[in-house]
């Protein structure tokens, strides 16, 4: 069993109106701007699971600053993944900082949502460790979400979309609510790479940490410094091809090992 933890589709009307949310979302602008950066649908994302073999894709919404773009965001998720057989795995998006966030976040629960990602609070323009933060935490704890955070490298080289999320506020967050699952993305920003600090390894042992992009930025020495049991595979599809994320793995048998903690993950969260 394959599970890739971290994968980005999009609504066909999206897609078309490209051009005119370029100017409109400044994230989107920022990521999408060059026309090499590719959009997938759902489809295009389920003829690539056949390809490389994956069984289930957690499909991540866009972190827009506007509501209703994240409302039908979300609605295209829920779709694709109510009819896909449990191959598809919604992960839903809202703007915490923007009216109604509370009431989209519970709408996406009771429609099948497992959590909640790509989380970038600084794209969006509020704060994680602030008001809406604790908004957030509470409805992952009272729906039993898993919460996914895009979280940047202090360091390193600037690549578009890179900011979103500083990993000194992730670990706050993660470090007031340690009874909460949470992913952090592309390897947390780097978070694991200071358990030698005692407290950094009390919380980096609840985290979990997903793999997507992590060719574009560390070399493969990286996984060997996240405790073995809390990475997941993530491929950032289709900014990585989902058979080229796991030709990259230092060892082909490690997507199958994280995969277990994957659905270990999504099973707990349940409850
Ligand atoms: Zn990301």
């Amino acid at each position: 069993m394959i599970v890739d933890f971290h994968t980005h589709i999009f609504p066909p009307q999206v897609i078309e109106a490209r051009h005119d949310l370029l100017r409109s979302d400044s994230t989107f602008g920022e990521m999408y701007a060059s026309p090499r950066a590719r959009l997938a649908t759902a489809p295009d994302l389920l003829a690539s699971m056949e390809r490389a073999g994956v069984d289930i894709s957690i499909v991540l919404g866009f972190a827009w600053r506007d509501q209703d773009l994240c409302r039908r965001h979300n609605d295209y998720l829920l779709d694709w993944a109510a009819r896909s057989g449990g191959r598809l795995v919604p992960f839903c998006t809202v703007n915490l900082a923007a009216p109604g966030a509370v009431a989209e976040v519970e709408r996406c629960a009771r429609a099948g949502a497992r959590g909640l990602g790509e989380l970038r609070p600084e794209s969006q323009g509020w704060d994680l460790v602030g008001p809406e933060g604790e908004v957030l935490a509470e409805l992952a704890r009272r729906l039993r979400l898993v919460l996914l955070f895009h979280v940047s490298e202090p360091v390193g080289h600037r690549y578009p979309g890179k900011e979103g999320l500083s990993l000194a506020s992730f670990y706050r967050f993660a470090a007031a609510h340690q009874d909460l699952a949470i992913v952090g993305a592309h390897l947390g920003g780097g978070l694991p790479f200071f358990v030698a600090m005692p407290e950094v390894r009390e919380t980096v042992g609840r985290l979990y940490f997903d793999t997507a992009a992590v060719p574009f930025l560390y070399g493969p020495e990286a996984y060997a410094s996240v405790p073995q049991e809390k990475l997941l595979f993530g491929s950032d599809y289709p900014l990585l091809e989902q058979e080229r994320a796991l030709a990259s793995l230092p060892d082909p048998s490690l997507a199958r090992r994280w995969s277990e903690n994957a659905l270990r993950l999504l099973a707990c969260a349940r409850g």
